[in-house]
């Protein structure tokens, strides 16, 4: 079983259960200010009792977001590319995990892969992540553009579910992303990154409509703030 909560752009709390049948908290690209967010960061972190990783795809200001603050106050790791793990752990933050594209990464409790994005950065690659605990299999895309070895991620990691950006402009827009699914073969698919900014526009219920009318993939239309319990 898995929940994810929805922070808005292109943030998400995970929560699934670990290979040690203990529930972990996974935070994605927490950006918690940002313009639709449903929570204030007090506000979110007065509500957690406890978080165990901050995953973060990309260095871009809307990706990383309150990362540093975050993992300072609760004391998460950080998982993203080496790279930026050292600019992180150069602001004070313990517990760093810097890896690289397309090695699992050993943590106790749960399987971890960074995977290719075609988007730019300043530290390191961009990259989007697998995650996967005991029984469910997450895969969220970062800022990427379309990309044929999706394909491998679908079939190597097999995803129960996928966050994709289909904003268009800076990453996929619906119609790259609708590929996309084509490629992933999800079970169900999340929109991301969209409505944030003018320049990002999209009506998810299209992609909704196009995904559906081609593939056997649910598309799941989540406004932030809204949660879903898979499976
Ligand atoms: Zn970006």
């Amino acid at each position: 079983m898995a929940r994810i909560y929805y922070l808005g752009h292109a943030s998400f709390e995970v929560k699934l259960e670990g290979l040690d049948g203990k529930e972990k908290v996974v935070l994605i690209d927490p950006w918690i200010s940002n313009p639709l967010s449903p929570t204030s960061l007090e506000d979110y972190l007065r509500s957690r009792e406890n978080i165990d990783y901050i995953i973060v795809t990309h260095d871009h200001g809307d990706h990383l977001g309150e990362t540093i603050d975050i993992a300072k106050r609760t004391g998460a790791k950080v998982v993203t590319i080496y790279d930026l793990g050292l600019v992180i752990e150069e602001k004070g933050v313990k517990n760093v995990i810097g890896a690289n594209i397309g090695g699992r990464i050993k943590v106790e409790d749960l399987y971890i892969v960074l995977t290719p994005a075609y988007h730019s950065s300043t530290h390191g690659n961009p990259v989007g992540v697998v995650l996967r605990g005991k029984d469910v299999s997450i895969y969220h895309a970062g800022d990427t553009g379309l990309f044929a070895e999706m394909t491998f991620i679908g079939e190597l990691y097999k995803p129960d579910i996928a966050m994709l950006p289909i904003g268009g402009h800076f990453t996929m827009g619906i119609l790259e992303a609708a590929k996309a699914v084509e490629l992933i073969k999800s079970k169900i698919v999340i929109p991301m990154h969209y409505n944030t900014f003018p320049p990002i526009k999209a009506d998810p219920q299209e992609f909704k409509n196009i995904v559906e009318e081609k593939t056997d993939t649910k598309v799941v239309i989540l406004k932030p703030g809204q949660e879903y319990i898979y499976p």
